[in-house]
């Protein structure tokens, strides 16, 4: 063997396939321990006694049949790409569950050597398995590995190879599907079989049971390739279908999962597991489950666990963050020292350090929640949490799956909706599938995290956490609210029940935190590098551009000459001054000094005002003066169609422009917190408008793509807003009302 050797590596979800890969590799993927995590196709190189072997990360799934697109990927990957080996991975602790899908590779007829790994969790939970003996049962070789630690990879790969070797002929294993099946088998074969239908690329006998359990995909193709021939077939199992509708009230698909389970069983009670606890069969994982997922002590528990991680965020990172502040500051400072006035320095003070400071100020922030989120995620907490609200879930007429989404979208504050959107796949339900899609985007995600972290300190600095947390409740509240709707509505349909196992809890390795804590927070920094900047320098020109008429600016020039010339006469006269007068003189200087700032400050604000973004937030004025937002607050509001981000860098290029002369520091914060137009009825109105409104530009595009119409995407665009403008009308015209608005 000398060309490239290409191995697929498949399993249930949680089973172990991207610990083996990155192992394999050396890639950094996301190992996360919830069910479904890994949706798409990740390969890498490595190399394995001279051999190179190219290895496929195959999403997980829990069968082969066509219900998810998981299941179409990873088959299809396996009939069409045809890797040389198949290696499946089986979770030892879960054997009888995870054979399932083992069986059905047996049953497809490839190549295949499972791996059978996590004996480490079975043997502590006292199972020993027989591998040699499961390996003669099942007609393939298994191998026990340790895929965390490295335990028997070599054994692993030396038998790949061996398999690779060998593989002329394999013969898909014949399970036996009860009499009624076997008999429409056995008049279904030889048509498919004589006329070769589908038979280059499928098992005969694999194409009847796909047949009977009315596969979409192979239906389609048969009918393709043949299609008399598809309908003769389909009308022998619509036949049996009847016939076991009668008899025994199932369908055909129910039948087949049965049998297939009772030949694992079989297989199993062959010697093949041995358990050693016989009484104490409440294993670790299930003791602390019996409270976690208590019906009273688990919502307690989780609300706890959740205030912990805000405390945790927001009271540890101030430091950093303070720290970055200054940092950025002090680089505004240095740049103003160093440059000449003119459009380059404003570019660089308000469009890149500015833009770039307010994104890349709250990286401690997103870090500190990250790593929480990965401690959660990664000691299996989180999938506790989807088990929860699964109960609540179907109630606003979503599915236990649903979780996962929202909480990938910054159901717990940080996230974003695009993956979230992409998580989606996961629920089989169309309707359901889109009402979680279109509600995942009311998420605080890391975006928006720090424009409610700005607003939330700048005027409810006292509870920080508390109101953070509160916004997160909010936030499901509305997404869940906003659900039921469109399920009452819209979306109108059954919904359908959730399965879905709890993996056992595991301590999160250090390594493994670092990496996604990295990795998201990275992801983080990249775009605010990129996207961000480019954004933010556009919406700096678009402030900027076109400047004063210059018959303003003139007027404006000759204030400030008046002033300064009676500045220059106050100083000459210094020398003749004496005694008492000095304290007049210095009153006096300090009078035109403000005089002087405040013409600065007015010329800036002209300047805004004139400026292309200037006129775009004061045409909307008009109508968002009743969710009192301000033309300013407009501009940014609209920068943040492109990029949520965006806000806070444009609020920051809005309210330094404003400024331009005073060289003070202060933080974008403190500046609002400062600011006439600003108070806390606004600043709530605005919050509730950031958090709701139309989401950025690529979720839209991500709606779009994966609802597979526009119409979606476009739909969610204007329903978010107005409901958003709805709101904070709302509560401004209450607060207003309140007299809270002083
Ligand atoms: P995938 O869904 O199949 O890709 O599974 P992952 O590779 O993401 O693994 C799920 C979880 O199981 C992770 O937390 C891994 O650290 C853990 N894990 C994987 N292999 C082993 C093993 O052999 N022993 C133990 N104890 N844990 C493992
Ligand atoms: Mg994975």
């Amino acid at each position: 063997m000398s060309s490239t050797l290409s191995i697929a590596l498949t399993g249930n979800p949680n089973a172990g396939k991207t610990t083996l890969f990155n192992r394999l590799t050396g890639a950094r993927q996301h190992v996360g321990n919830y069910p479904g995590v890994t949706v798409e196709k990740k390969e890498g190189f490595f190399t394995y006694n001279d051999q190179e072997i190219k290895v496929t990360d195959l999403p997980g799934t829990y069968s082969l049949s066509a219900y998810s697109v998981e299941e179409l990927v990873a088959r299809d990957f396996i009939v069409n790409e045809r890797p040389d080996v198949v290696v499946d991975i089986v979770d030892a602790s879960n054997l009888e569950r995870n054979l399932y899908l083992s069986c059905q590779f047996l049953e497809l007829g490839v190549p295949v050597v499972i791996a059978l790994n996590m004996i480490d969790v079975a043997q502590s939970r006292g199972i020993e398995i027989d591998a040699d003996r499961l390996a003669k049962l099942l007609g393939v070789p298994v191998v026990p590995i340790v895929a965390r630690s490295g335990k028997g990879i070599d054994q692993l790969f030396d038998t790949i190879l061996e398999t690779a070797g060998t593989t002329k002929n394999i013969h898909p294993v014949l399970l036996r599907y009860g009499s009624d099946l076997d008999q429409v088998l056995s008049e279904m074969l030889p048509l498919i079989e004589e006329n070769n239908l589908l038979t280059d690329q499928y098992p005969a006998r694999w194409i009847a049971l796909k047949f009977l359990e009315h596969d979409e995909q192979i239906l389609e193709k048969a009918r393709q390739a043949n299609a008399d021939l598809a309908n003769k077939l389909l009308q022998l199992c619509e036949a049996v279908t009847a016939h076991l509708q009668k008899t025994m009230e199932v369908y055909p698909e129910a039948v087949i999962a049965d049998h297939r389970y009772g030949y694992i069983k079989s297989v199993l009670h062959q010697g093949v597991i041995r358990e050693k606890f016989v009484g104490d069969r409440l294993y670790t994982s299930d003791k602390i489950d019996k409270i976690v997922t208590h019906r009273l002590l688990g919502p307690l528990i989780m609300a706890a666990i959740l205030f912990g991680l805000y405390t945790f965020t927001f009271n540890y990172s101030t430091t950093l963050v303070d720290l970055l502040a200054s940092v950025f500051s002090a680089a505004d400072t240095w740049v103003n020292t160093m440059l000449p006035d003119g459009p380059l320095k404003s570019m660089i003070i308000s469009g890149v350090i500015d833009g770039m400071g307010g994104v890349l100020g709250f990286v401690p922030i997103i870090m500190f929640m990250f790593f929480g989120i990965a401690v959660l995620e990664d000691s299996g907490y989180l999938a506790r949490v989807a088990f929860m609200m699964d109960r609540i879930f179907h109630f606003f007429g979503l599915h236990g799956s649903s979780v996962m989404p929202f909480i990938v979208s910054g159901g717990i504050a940080g996230g974003c909706a695009v993956p979230g959107v992409m998580a989606t796949r996961t629920l089989r339900s169309p309707k359901e599938r889109l009402a979680t899609m279109l509600t995942v985007p009311f998420m605080n995600c890391g975006a928006k995290l720090p424009v409610l972290t700005l607003l939330i300190g700048a005027f409810f600095s006292a509870h920080q956490a508390r109101y953070m947390f509160l916004a997160t409740m909010v936030a499901w509240l509305v997404a869940l609210v906003a659900a039921k709707f469109l399920r009452m509505t819209v979306l109108r349909g059954e919904s359908t029940p959730f399965v879905m196992e709890l993996p056992p809890y595991r301590f999160p390795t250090l390594r493994g935190l670092a990496i996604h804590t990295w990795e998201r927070t990275w992801q983080y920094i990249k775009k605010a590098g990129t996207v961000i900047l480019g954004i933010s320098i556009l919406l700096w020109a678009m402030m900027t551009y076109p400047g004063l008429p210059q018959d303003k600016a003139d007027t404006f020039a000759q204030q400030r000459q008046t002033i300064e010339h009676r500045l220059q006469a106050l100083k000459s006269d210094a020398a003749a001054v004496t005694g008492a007068d000095v304290g007049d003189r210095q009153n006096a200087d300090s009078e035109l000094k403000a005089e002087l700032n405040a013409i600065n400050s007015k010329q800036a604000q002209a300047h805004l005002r004139n400026s292309l973004a200037g006129r775009i937030g004061i045409a909307l004025e008009s109508v968002s003066r009743y969710a009192g937002f301000d033309w300013r607050t407009n501009i940014a509001l609209v920068g943040g169609f492109a990029a949520k981000e965006v806000i806070i860098s444009t609020l920051g290029t809005a309210y330094s422009l404003g400024d331009v002369s005073t060289n003070d520091t202060t933080s974008l914060k403190e500046r609002l917190a400062g600011d006439s137009h600003w108070n806390p009825v606004v600043a709530l109105s605005v919050l509730a408008f950031i958090m709701f409104y139309a989401p950025c530009f690529v979720t839209i595009v991500c709606i779009a793509r994966e609802a597979g119409s526009w119409k979606w995407a476009f739909f969610s665009m204007t329903f978010n807003t107005i409901f958003a403008f709805v709101l904070a009308v709302c509560i401004y015209q209450i607060g207003i009302i309140l007299g809270l608005g002083g």
